[in-house]
């Protein structure tokens, strides 16, 4: 016979064990406020489940217990949505909105139907708690959407809940199951949902953790554009998946230590996120754009694209002045070589080759663009 007593405080260690990971995570992994909803949404189950035990282990005290048990469920379930669509950056005024309206559900059900309360608080306690974990699985797809997988397990860990309710009316009194039965469907699922749901929690900390580091190894912090690294390993496979090659940009601002010689070197970096931006504007979206050390960038352009944007820099020729408002007498201007990607050549290689036409470009006087497009493969 399976005791409540077990199954409860076997949900209160998992719950105390996946909060306390899930603090750590916040604390350690940087401010991650999902992190932190999460971990009190384990809170909160371990004090549900941990009031449990008191009700039954001093039964004058079992309904209050049974009704504080409710409202910790919804709390836990509300807290873990809240958390998820923390991490997608959206609202959940929502959520706030449908647990204070259960909480309050609960307590006036409770207060008004001594006798029956148990079993409706059972229900409505199911009903939320499914509902809060509806609104996990139909999160929008983007930003910070879950895979399909996952979706599929919230969605049958919903179901399981609202198998809870009906089970708990089924074992009404004189209802068509025994409350034993009741327990058992209880005992069954609730601390399989609740270590899949913790081991699920953490792993999306990993991950996201994981693709954080990720992209800081691949990005420059300054321009927010691809580093050196990023730039070379994107190259790399976007030559992997297509044998087309397209045209590769060198480019670098002219006389740019007089810039930060007159005005700084705060207005300098401001020089180089502008131009970063600029270049990004220029380029398509599956183009690339990175910045290689200093004031010095790389594009690679496809080549559907690639002729015509290459022309366009060419008669662009960046003789506009750049940024007037940062220096009026001497507007800020770049150079550029510009070279077709041979199908047999490295990008050292062809980077090397855009380098010369970008020093030709400077011997020539500057604020110009030479292109050694005549080397087509
Ligand atoms: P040229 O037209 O020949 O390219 O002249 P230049 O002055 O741009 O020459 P050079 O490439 O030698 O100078 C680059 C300067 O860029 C030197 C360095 O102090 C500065 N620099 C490199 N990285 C940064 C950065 O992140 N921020 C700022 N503000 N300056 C940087
Ligand atoms: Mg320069
Ligand atoms: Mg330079």
């Amino acid at each position: 016979m399976l005791s409540p007593i077990a199954t409860s405080l076997s949900i209160v260690f998992v719950s105390l064990f996946f909060g306390t990971a899930l603090i750590v995570a916040w604390r350690r992994f940087g401010v991650q406020f999902h992190a932190a909803f999460w971990a009190l949404s384990f809170m909160f189950s371990a004090v549900g489940h941990g009031v449990r035990v008191f009700g039954v282990v001093w039964p004058e005290y079992q309904s209050v217990m049974a009704m504080l048990a409710c409202q910790a469920s919804i709390g836990s379930f509300a807290l873990l949505a809240i958390g998820f669509r923390s991490r997608a950056d959206l609202d959940h005024r929502l959520i706030s909105l449908l647990w204070a309206l259960s909480a309050v559900a609960i307590v006036v059900f409770w207060s008004g139907q001594p006798f029956e309360w148990r079993m409706a608080s059972r229900m409505m306690t199911s009903a939320a708690d499914a509902l809060f974990v509806g609104i996990i699985v139909f999160l929008p797809r983007n930003p910070k959407g879950l895979s399909s997988p996952v979706r599929l397990a919230l969605a049958f860990f919903g179901l399981y809940i609202l198998s809870v309710g009906i089970a708990a009316w089924m074992a009404r009194p004189n209802g068509e199951i025994a409350e034993a039965s009741f327990i058992l469907v209880l005992s069954l699922g609730t601390p399989t949902g609740m270590m899949a749901t913790g081991i699920l929690t953490l792993f999306i900390l990993a991950a996201d953790l994981a693709g954080e580091l990720q992209k800081q190894a691949q990005y420059d912090y300054l321009s927010d554009l691809l580093n050196r690294r990023g730039f070379e390993e994107r190259l790399a496979s976007q030559r992997l998946a297509s044998n087309e090659t397209g045209f590769i940009v060198a480019t670098d601002l002219d006389r740019f230590k007089s810039i930060n010689d007159k005005l700084g070197h705060a207005a300098g970096d401001e020089v180089i996120r502008r131009f970063a931006r600029h270049l990004q504007d220029a380029a398509g979206n599956h183009d690339l754009t990175g910045r290689m050390g200093g004031e010095e960038f790389a594009l690679s352009l496809l080549p559907a694209t690639g002729e015509r944007r290459s022309s366009a820099l060419s008669a662009c020729a960046w003789a506009c002045p750049l940024y007037p408002d940062i220096d009026v007498e001497n507007p800020v201007t770049a150079s550029f070589g510009v070279v077709r990607l041979k199908p047999e050549e490295s990008f050292h290689q062809a980077y090397a080759r855009a380098d010369a036409a970008l020093y030709a470009s400077k011997g020539a006087g500057r604020n110009t663009t030479v292109a050694d497009l005549d080397e087509a493969a």
